[in-house]
């Protein structure tokens, strides 16, 4: 025999073949008792897990985050300690396709982060832009079956997505986003990636501040056209996968630099009285000319996966994992992600997917959870089972409270304040392009309407001229151009059929 290692079953006992099944004689059928081969097979069938309902083509990379200016004015949180170097994990994902779907598609990326403090994990689990198209968890699942597929024909429905946005136009600033040159990064390095929601930071004062959390790419930003991903799709669908290993593998490590935004608690009700907008309204930005962009510190990507499905389709990424001096806010799609996130990942993995390796802090963990699956891993004082215990169990620790929240009001199902004006913050963004990332905006939503009823078509349109009257035109003229090149297209095939039967 070899030096190399001896293969064994699970259960470590050495196997004899691993090339013929056992039967009776070389024409005879398998035995049940082949162990190895029934395991074998019956391992196959199990080798996945169910995908993400959303964001379930994925790629991700270690890295570390390294803190470069002071910030405990803000947090007590120690992975913010100046100089501090705390390790990481990334994964980037498109939201809509499933697992085997082309990585250069059009559509919102998330831009997950999972830091693995000395107390404790801290997941940030943001997207490439800093908003979304709804802003209350009621409307996520609706929006999503919009985003999948028609249940009858199988297929991406733009009627349906079309629909639901210009029924919700709280959805506008994100589908502006979408639609513009962003809408496609060319890789996961040439994007932003934000924490979206409002956060809260607070200090060893017992003093909080309402935060956002920013990451800007250190490539600069680089995005596909259509015509350039359908190129690219065409050659070939894992571009995102390819690009951010092989730079990695290359030793060209992706970097961000890490921002805030910083509120004081209380100044949310002199920012919505100034701008009519809640701070804590997912659909809306803190515009940086009140909020400027407060640098923490760079995040860079250095280190591949050892192997793809234990170390990204099996991380677990929760919002609702923060640290001493992190905390969460009234942002209502915050709030239903605290739940549904963990949620997820118990189905989708199991009870205890946060002692596998990928997800587990790299801190002592003590906790009473106790059986279910894959409960292992955790050793605790026998007799010290249930709490309170006189047996030397874990026992909490009041100095890491945070400070008590000022919530009143009287219970009841509200819109956002200033939920009405869905059209200001998009018409900043429709400012800030020039003429060409216009045309392009415009070309890229005639091209997502092809199919839709007019009806949809014409109650979308009128969110549009709202945003900005060059917007609705701009939109109208690219839809009619779409609708000449069509009817060209489908004369120079009849013509072209006619004279081949000719
Ligand atoms: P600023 O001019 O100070 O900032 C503009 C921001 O827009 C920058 O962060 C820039 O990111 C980003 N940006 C530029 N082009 C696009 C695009 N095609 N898609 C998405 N983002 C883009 O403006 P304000 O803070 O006053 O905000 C104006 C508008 O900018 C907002 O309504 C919002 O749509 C957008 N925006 C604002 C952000 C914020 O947190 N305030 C964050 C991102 C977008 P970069 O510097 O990386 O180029």
């Amino acid at each position: 025999m070899s030096d190399r290692p001896r293969l064994t079953t699970t259960a470590g006992a050495p196997v004899a073949s691993n090339q013929n099944s056992k039967t009776v004689g070389p024409n005879g059928p398998v035995l049940l008792e082949d162990y190895q081969l029934v395991e074998k097979l019956a391992h196959q069938n199990r080798e996945r897990v169910p995908e993400r309902v959303v964001h379930a083509k994925g790629w991700g990379a270690y890295g570390t985050l390294t803190v470069t200016e002071d910030i405990t004015r803000y947090s007590r949180a120690k992975v913010f300690e100046k100089g501090k170097q705390t390790e990481m994990l990334a994964r980037f994902s498109t939201v809509a396709g499933e697992q085997g779907a082309a990585d250069a598609e059009r559509d919102v990326r998330g831009f997950a982060l999972k830091f693995y403090t000395e107390e404790g994990n801290w997941d940030l689990v943001g997207n490439n832009t800093p908003v979304f198209f709804v802003a209350d968890p009621y409307k996520f699942p609706d929006f999503i079956h919009t985003q999948k597929r028609h249940p009858r024909t199988n297929l991406r429905s733009a009627t349906a997505m079309w629909d639901f946005w210009s029924l919700c136009p709280e959805s506008l600033h994100q589908v502006t986003i979408l639609m513009s040159d962003r809408g496609i990064p060319t890789d996961p390095s040439r994007m932003n990636g934000y924490g979206s929601h409002t956060f809260s930071l607070w200090n060893d004062q017992g003093e909080r501040f309402w935060v956002k959390f920013h990451f800007k790419t250190n490539q600069g930003h680089k995005h596909f056209t259509n015509d350039e991903a359908a190129e690219v799709i065409a050659k070939s669908r894992e571009s995102y996968q390819e690009a951010l290993y092989g730079m990695i593998e290359e030793g060209s490590f992706p970097s961000w630099t890490m921002y805030i935004q910083v509120m004081p608690e209380g100044e949310e009700q002199a920012f919505e009285e100034k701008t009519g907008w809640s701070a804590f309204d997912l659909t809306k930005v803190w515009p940086h000319g009140d909020y400027p962009l407060i640098k923490v510190g760079t995040m860079e990507l250095n280190k591949n996966p050892e192997n793809y499905f234990h170390e990204i389709e099996q991380s677990a990424f929760n919002p609702s994992n923060v640290v001493p001096g992190i905390g969460f806010s009234p942002d209502k799609m915050l709030q239903g992600r605290l739940f549904s996130y963990p949620d997820a990942h118990r189905y989708r993995i199991g009870t205890h997917y946060d002692v596998l390796p990928v997800n587990k802090p790299r801190c002592p963990v003590h906790h009473y959870h106790q059986g279910g699956e894959m409960a292992f891993g955790l050793k605790t004082n026998p007799d010290a089972y249930y709490e309170p215990n006189s047996f030397n169990g874990p026992v909490e620790d009041p100095t890491v409270e945070e400070p008590p929240h000022k919530y009143s009001g009287q219970v009841g199902r509200y819109e956002f304040r200033g939920v009405a004006d869905h059209y200001s913050q998009p018409r900043a963004l429709f400012n800030l392009f020039d003429d060409d990332q216009k045309k392009r905006l415009f070309s890229n939503i005639a091209g997502a309407m092809q199919g839709v009823p007019q009806f949809i078509v014409d109650r979308q349109l009128e969110h549009f001229d709202k945003v900005d009257p060059a917007y609705g035109a701009g939109v109208r003229e690219a839809l009619e151009k779409q609708g000449r090149d069509d009817a060209e297209a489908s004369l120079s095939t009849s013509h072209s059929a006619q004279t081949a039967a000719e």
